[in-house]
């Protein structure tokens, strides 16, 4: 991946308590790429994608998004959200609001685009998620498939520079992870910059520039798809592998 950085983190360290959830963390992630992290249950993977949005405040080091450190607080911060999407494996669509409501929201509050246009924008997004005949509906009538579609839109929406993924497909009936596969594997392709976090290995050869694995709080590998799947360098990555494919 040729692109420029757009999201750097250096030498980023985050404890709970005396737990040492990200240990000395290095990481760029270029514009247009596609980061897959693999790893075990509690090897940090969702405490660094929730850093990147300072969901979760760090404790030492630096993070950047296209050369802007992460704001601590205020107007700068939520402007920097806008920037960086984030998809969830439990969806968090406003239940109280219809599909199309969700995704005009940010766009109108946080962006200023007037509603007229926000509209217009979010009807051609849910129509390239696949969800436009559901927009005047309230989430729970949508099947957890259509939901998270429904949340990949509300994510573009705000024309955000990278959105990540934790786990977007882990809380899915299984005949309904395809379908939001399906529209991931199309933004990589047409060049969203997109950090997922996953257990899907068919995503991550398929979409994957670079498969990042992680390993109580440290980065211990990283790779192309094709050599990390077939060469895993490290114990950890062969261990991890065995288990899982
Ligand atoms: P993963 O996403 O790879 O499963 P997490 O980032 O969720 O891992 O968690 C990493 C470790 O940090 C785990 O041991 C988890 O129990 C712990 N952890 C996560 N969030 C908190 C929190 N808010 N307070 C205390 N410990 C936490
Ligand atoms: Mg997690």
């Amino acid at each position: 991946m040729s692109g420029e950085p757009l999201v750097v983190l250096t030498s980023v360290n985050k404890h709970f308590g005396s737990l040492h959830v990200l240990r000395d963390i290095d990481l760029t992630i270029h514009k247009g790429e596609v980061v897959v992290i693999l790893g075990p249950s509690g090897s940090g993977k969702s405490t660094l994608c929730r850093a990147i949005n300072r969901l979760e405040p760090i404790g030492s080091g630096t993070i950047t998004i296209d050369g802007v450190p992460l704001p601590e607080e205020g107007r700068a911060l939520a402007n920097l959200r806008a920037d960086v999407g984030m998809v969830f494996q439990s969806f968090n669509l406003f239940a109280h609001k219809t599909v199309l409501e969700n995704i005009t929201l940010g766009p109108t509050k946080v962006r200023k685009v007037p509603a007229a246009q926000a509209r217009t924008r979010a009807m051609e997004l849910l129509e390239r998620v696949g969800v436009a005949n559901q927009a005047d509906k309230y989430p729970a009538q949508l099947s957890g498939g259509q939901q998270q579609r429904v949340a990949i839109a509300r994510a573009l929406a705000m024309d955000p520079k990278v959105i990540l993924f934790d786990e977007p497909t882990s809380a899915l009936d299984p005949e309904m992870v395809n379908e939001v596969l399906d529209v991931m594997v199309t933004l990589a392709r047409g060049g969203m910059t997109m950090v997922v976090v996953t257990h899907e290995m068919g995503f991550a050869r398929k979409a994957a520039d670079r498969v990042v694995f992680m390993a109580d709080g440290q980065i211990v590998e990283e790779n192309t798809p094709a050599e990390f799947f077939t060469n895993p360098t490290t114990t950890r990555a062969q261990d991890f592998l065995s288990k899982i494919l």
